[in-house]
C-alpha cells in the first residue's frame, strides 16, 4: 500500500512537471512564432528610424511620423 501510493504520487509529480513543462513550452513556442510575425510586418522608416506597423500586402509602407515612403 505504502509503496503504491508512493508510485502514485512519484507518478503525479512527473504528470504535472510534464503538464508545467509543456504549458511553458508552448508559451515560448506562442510567443516565438508572435514575436517573428510583429518582426515581419514591423517596418523601420529609412529617414526618421520611427517604427511602426505595416500591412503585409503593401510593398511601400509609409511612415505615419515622417509621411516617406519606405521599400521593404
Ligand atoms: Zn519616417
Amino acid at each position: 500500500m505504502n509503496m503504491s501510493v508512493q508510485d502514485f504520487l512519484t507518478r503525479l509529480f512527473l504528470f504535472a512537471c510534464g503538464g508545467f513543462a509543456a504549458v511553458v513550452f508552448a508559451c515560448l513556442v506562442t510567443g516565438y512564432i508572435r514575436s517573428f510575425l510583429e518582426r515581419r510586418r514591423k517596418v523601420q522608416c529609412r529617414i526618421c528610424g520611427y517604427r511602426f506597423y505595416a500591412t503585409p500586402d503593401n510593398s511601400h509602407a509609409e511612415c505615419p511620423h515622417c509621411g516617406a515612403a519606405n521599400r521593404r
